[in-house]
């Protein structure tokens, strides 16, 4: 039996007396046929529940999801080298128990679909990528999961090895490619060689780019991807070092972001932990500027990351917090960029759309990302999903 299910048939659904994203009152919503059918004003008195699109997690590592280290991280560096021997002691079956966990933890909190990077190199092998494949098997019918090959330090894209391992892993399991360039001997030829395999394979990429302050590809990339005519096939994930280039500078790197249609994830609670840590209290906070991309039409997404692992201590997979901390540290005020922001694009509920959707017990959106309650009611395509162990913290 699988670990997640949608265990009712797709049997009609009636949401009375909801508040919805974006327009003030109460509606009655009828699901059927995996669709949301009808809106209707409600005639049942002020809203309590409020109704959103279900959640789409752009970036997650379940193969290191709950696997702590010997010590609190001390910098994204000390994280990156305690890594090494928590990856190294993990066995398959590990990391499959940490990616089921990861996958019902999301589902409960109403993510219908997330994308998740996972390890691959030599230390490793197909350990991480066989485990969390088996993961999504488990959770089919109820988490779309996609996978992105993650060459890490160990596997530089660039090299023949690189090339064939990700060429191999899109073979097998990945539906996309990454790495962190500033990782590889030469960044510039590795960030192409990504491209070019990219290419080949015709698949997306996401690349962890300019975590670190001073770190500087991003605009390289957007020039990368025009040249190669690579739009809206590129993600880039994090871009803290943004946040302290010159005006100028960031101004016309925005520019090309949106010009070639790159999606920039934010990850606010890990940027957060992480950056300018210290012996002092952090004057730099990591956070890629958010409202400038948002200004120049670049699709910014938020995600988790981390959880409750060696980079990141904290995190529970709730896009929620992720829309609450990008609101209070980028202030992000606006509530439809922070719904789009945490269901990749989507702010509303509309009839005739697939009934991905997820009910809040709280009556406005203010409440639902201060509060963020649990239990939540989740569907996917019409089907109520459940999950082991779902419900409270
Ligand atoms: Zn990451």
């Amino acid at each position: 039996m699988s670990l997640g299910a949608a265990t009712e048939a797709s049997e009609p659904v009636r949401f009375k007396c909801v508040a919805l994203p974006g327009v003030g009152g109460a509606f009655d919503v009828d699901i059927a046929g995996g669709r949301v059918r009808s809106i209707t004003p409600s005639l049942s008195g002020d809203p309590v529940r409020l109704l959103l699109p279900a959640f789409i997690d752009l970036h997650l590592h379940a193969d290191r999801a709950y696997a702590q280290g010997p010590r609190r991280a001390r910098s994204l560096e000390d994280a990156v080298e305690q890594v090494e021997a928590v990856k190294r002691a993990a066995t398959e079956e590990d990391i499959f128990e940490r990616a089921c966990k990861l996958f019902r933890r999301a589902s409960a909190h109403g993510t219908t679909r997330l994308r998740t990077h996972v390890d691959i190199d030599p230390v490793v092998g197909w350990r991480p990528l066989a485990a969390v494949a088996r993961a999504r098997r488990q959770f089919e019918e109820v988490l779309d999961v996609s996978i992105v090959a993650f060459a890490t330090a160990h596997l530089d894209p660039s090299s023949a090895i690189g090339r064939r391992t990700i060429t191999e892993a899109v073979a097998g399991q990945a539906d996309m490619i990454g790495t962190v360039v500033p990782f590889h001997e030469d960044p510039t030829v590795s960030l192409n060689a990504l491209l070019d395999i990219a290419t080949e394979l015709d698949v997306g990429a996401d690349l962890h780019i300019d975590e670190r302050a001073g770190s500087g590809y991003l605009e390289e990339l957007a020039d990368a991807c025009l040249t190669r005519k690579m739009h809206g096939r590129v993600t880039a994930s994090h871009c803290c070092a943004l946040a302290t280039t010159p005006p100028a500078d960031a101004a016309r790197t925005i520019d090309k972001l949106a010009e070639a249609r790159m999606t920039v994830i934010a990850l606010p609670a890990l940027n957060l932990h992480l950056q300018d840590r210290g012996s002092i209290t952090p004057r730099r906070r990591g956070i890629t500027p958010v409202r400038e991309m948002l200004d120049a039409g670049v699709p910014v997404r938020f995600g988790s990351d981390n959880v409750m692992d060696v980079f990141y201590p904290y995190g529970d997979a709730d896009p929620l917090e992720a829309a609450f901390l990008a609101s209070i540290t980028a202030h992000v005020d606006d509530e439809s960029a922070l719904l789009r922001g945490i269901c990749d694009g989507r702010s509303r509920v509309e009839e005739g759309m697939e009934a991905d959707l997820v009910v809040i017990e709280a009556s406005t959106w203010n409440e639902a990302i201060a509060r963020r309650p649990l239990p939540r009611t989740v569907l996917r395509r019409g089907r109520r999903v459940t999950v082991e162990r779902s419900g409270q913290r």
